[in-house]
């Protein structure tokens, strides 16, 4: 491996670390949205399926 195509992998390496980092953030806003104007119950209900999927005992 050359200086130049270490130097190039390196760099498009940072590349998508970063691009990794707001596609996680964007996922993250996103659910932080959606679950901050969605109507508490359904929020409710859903956290609850999830909870009895997952086998977590709940009631
Ligand atoms: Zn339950």
């Amino acid at each position: 491996m050359t200086v130049a195509t270490a130097v190039r992998s390196e760099t498009s390496s940072a590349r998508e670390g970063l691009a990794a980092i707001f596609m996680v953030a964007a996922i993250g806003i996103g659910i932080v949205a959606l679950t901050g104007h969605v109507q508490a119950s359904a929020l409710h209900d859903a956290a609850h399926d999830v909870r009895h999927a997952t086998g977590f005992p709940c009631h």
